[in-house]
């Protein structure tokens, strides 16, 4: 096992690895920003190392430092989390050269499913749904990506190959706005992700947003946990996410989890990692996969009894997977919603002291994060406070207990989007589930 792990993130999933780490035996160390020594993950790690000013450029994101730290500790591995480095193949190549693991997916398969238009060649090989595009990506000839968007049929999105947390994607529902958007959209994928290249999708009108989670180990065998349906978005990023999505049959689940495993097999995946999918008229369409770990993987954790991030840990030290695809049992339904640091109505970000923190609990809750009393939310940082999950048996169960949670939760200080999700959950259409990833915004009154 692992001996020592450089927790290289911050918030609630540095707790969430440092929570798997301990439980495993393996020491940790947290490294962070200066206005972040305060975390509860700082404060509980064995050793802490800080490694650069508040903006994340010279911090979470300042790779040599955090190399360096795993250096003077004589860790041996590296957990990214999500966001940060966690997808940045240059980063994991640095890790693995200077002698480190890193608890992910071997370099080149970060950098090949890291970009879109590769990612989705690969699925296609391995006979995984796709959406209809213009298959690879768009040239400077404006003729030819008028005709594709033509044949396509409108409305069609243009997506940047290197895009991710929904950024860089433009919706364009006729002719006379394509040429312009296509340009735009290649102009800000260049100064946000350093790679101009776009390509063209069919834009599906009502579906849903379906994922499989998998993961795989270093001696070729990779198992899927199920999906979660994460439909409930607003600007193309998540708000709640369930396990496992309403109305999928078993059936359905069993042959796409089959596609799915073929083709992180194919690839020979390991770690952790998710097949996002948009579902729309019972079809499944392939549009990324994420090689890390999660915000929403708890849901999967809570229904099948699997430890994702332990059991990262477990492959990233070399072990093989100690279940296979027979072992998993899915059990009732979870639901996680996240709790943002925002004005409810506004959304604008709502950072400062928590002068008063009181957490949920009860049958079936469970609650990841890092915030207590006398926490000071930074302004720096992503707006996330706290995921709170719900697991019961039915997914009614799931949504009553989630309701109760939501009622019990006391944040005082800063203004969070609890109260959004106590509308979104009283209404019927919730109930009622299969909602697509259009529906929040409709209702509110955004679209
Ligand atoms: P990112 O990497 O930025 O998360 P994704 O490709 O995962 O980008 O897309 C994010 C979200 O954008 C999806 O969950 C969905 O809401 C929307 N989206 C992406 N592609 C399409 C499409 N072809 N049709 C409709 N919506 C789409």
């Amino acid at each position: 096992m692992l001996e020592k792990v450089v927790i290289a993130n911050r918030g609630e999933i540095a707790l969430r690895i440092l929570r798997a780490c301990r439980e495993l035996g393996i020491k940790t160390v947290a490294v962070h920003s200066t206005v972040d020594d305060n975390l509860k993950h700082v404060l509980l790690a064995d050793e802490t190392v800080c490694i650069g000013p508040a903006p994340s450029q010279a911090s979470y994101l300042n790779m040599p430092a955090i190399i360096s730290a795993a250096e003077v500790t004589d860790s041996v591995a590296i957990h990214p989390g999500y966001g940060f480095l966690s997808e940045n193949a240059d980063f994991a190549e640095r890790v693995e050269k200077s002698g480190f693991v890193f608890i992910g997916p071997k370099a080149e398969t970060i950098r090949l499913m890291g970009d879109k238009v590769s990612a989705i060649k690969v699925m296609k090989k391995a006979g995984v749904p796709c959406v209809p595009g213009s298959d690879g990506p768009l040239g400077s000839d404006p003729d030819e990506i008028l005709r594709i968007a033509r044949q396509i049929g409108y409305p069609v999105i243009i997506k940047a190959s290197g895009g991710g947390g929904g950024r860089g994607m433009r919706v364009v529902h006729a002719e006379a706005a394509l040429l312009n958007a296509v340009n735009v959209t290649q102009q800000e994928a260049q100064a946000a992700f350093g790679n101009p290249q776009v390509y063209m999708e069919k834009f599906l009108e009502k579906p849903r947003h379906i994922e499989f989670q998998v993961i795989g180990d270093n001696h070729g065998n990779v198992v899927h946990l199920g999906e979660r349906d994460c439909s409930m978005q607003r600007r193309h990023q998540k708000v709640i996410e369930e396990a496992p999505a309403p109305g999928l049959t078993q059936k359905v689940r069993d042959r796409m989890g089959e596609r799915v495993v073929e083709a992180c097999r194919a690839v020979g995946y390991r770690g952790a990692g998710t097949l996002e999918f948009l579902y729309q008229d019972d079809e499944f369409y392939f549009i990324e996969m994420n090689t890390r770990v999660q915000v929403e993987h708890p849901v999967t954790e809570m229904i099948t009894g699997v430890d994702i991030v332990k059991t990262q840990l477990l492959v990233a030290s070399g072990e093989k997977l100690p279940f296979r695809q027979g072992d998993i049992e899915f059990r009732g339904h979870a639901i996680e919603c996240r709790i943002n640091a925002e004005d409810p109505r506004t959304f604008m970000p709502s950072p400062g002291l928590i002068k008063r923190w009181h957490a949920p609990g009860g049958p079936g809750i469970r609650v990841d994060s890092h915030v207590y009393s006398g926490y000071s939310v930074p302004p720096n940082y992503d707006s996330m406070v706290a995921k709170i999950i719900s697991h019961g048996d039915t997914r009614d169960t799931a949504i009553a207990r989630m309701k109760n949670a939501l009622a019990e939760l006391v944040v005082e200080g800063i203004k969070t989007n609890t109260a959004l999700h106590q509308e979104i959950l009283a209404h019927s259409a919730f109930r009622n589930g299969g909602l697509d990833i259009h529906y929040l915004e409709r209702r509110l009154g955004l679209k």
